[in-house]
């Protein structure tokens, strides 16, 4: 594809080229893709990148009508709250989201909590663990790592008791198992943040189009993780896992915190597109 052929898809806006570079309009400062029904600029006037994240190195800005195209709204007709919508359920979802759902985080103490409800919450829903965090962090010596990697036999025993607790022997095994794996990558990269983060060269990942449940990124992880004896760590679960640590931008367009993301773009993003792989 030489610069002539990608010029003449912009002229006749070909949504075929999508996807496949973009366009930045020097006056402007904004990036299109080829189909955008923005108002086709003159020649001299555009710039071409084989990605959107090299136009915004390059300095420019995605285009608000591309934007939308990148990030259609979940369901038709409906009206943005600021928030992202799954969370408008109830008012605990609507803490957790408000209180550093998808923000940028490195401590280790939060990334170990979250993989241990990741564990319990199998087949479960997240809002359910949510509730059940206080029971879990009474069980699991209040989310101490190295405390719940000692644990025996009779720790199990104790906490399938716990009232109000998930009763899977197999879940509760592979937590203690888990902090196991959980020290000994620590051990290795000294963080257990700057292990997961390495997974994604320590970028922000924003993928457009199609949302993906699983990620290129997750799957490497979650393969890496079962070969050091993780248990319960699927593709899908650490993808949810990258979102919540601000890993995977997922706040949803309608939300603040999107519009906020978008307002200052990190230096280290990149963007991928949701159906293809990382
Ligand atoms: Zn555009
Ligand atoms: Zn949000």
């Amino acid at each position: 594809m030489d610069d002539e052929e990608k010029l003449r898809a912009i002229e006749s806006r070909d949504g075929s080229y999508d996807w496949r570079f973009w366009y930045g309009v020097k006056s402007t400062g904004i990036v299109c893709r080829p189909s955008c029904s923005a108002r086709v600029p003159a020649r001299k006037n555009i710039v071409l990148f084989d990605t959107l994240e090299d136009a915004i190195r390059g300095g420019f800005r995605p285009c608000k009508v591309c934007l939308r195209e990148l990030y259609p709204p979940r369901r038709r007709g409906f009206v943005s709250t600021g928030r992202c919508a799954w969370c408008e359920e109830n008012e605990l979802l609507r803490r957790y989201h408000d209180e550093g759902w998808c923000t940028e985080r490195h401590d280790d103490e939060s990334h170990y909590e979250h993989l241990v409800l990741e564990v319990m919450q199998c087949g479960l829903s997240w809002e359910l663990m949510l509730g059940k965090r206080e029971i879990f962090r009474r069980c699991f010596a209040g989310f101490d790592c190295r405390k719940v990697a000692e644990f025996d036999d009779s720790d199990v025993e104790r906490i399938l008791a716990e009232d109000g607790m998930i009763r899977s022997e197999r879940k509760v095994r592979a937590v203690i198992g888990n902090s196991k794996v959980f020290l000994a990558i620590v051990a290795e990269f000294g963080l257990f943040d700057s292990y997961i983060r390495s997974f994604v060269d320590n970028k922000v990942l924003v993928f457009y189009g199609k949302q993906p449940a699983e990620s290129e990124a997750s799957r490497r992880l979650s393969a890496d993780l079962k070969r050091r004896g993780a248990k319960f760590l699927g593709p899908v679960v650490l993808h949810s896992h990258l979102e919540s640590f601000g890993i995977v931008m997922a706040h949803e367009p309608g939300c603040r915190k999107f519009q906020e993301f978008m307002a200052a773009l990190p230096e280290n993003v990149a963007f991928v597109r949701g159906t293809g792989p990382y």
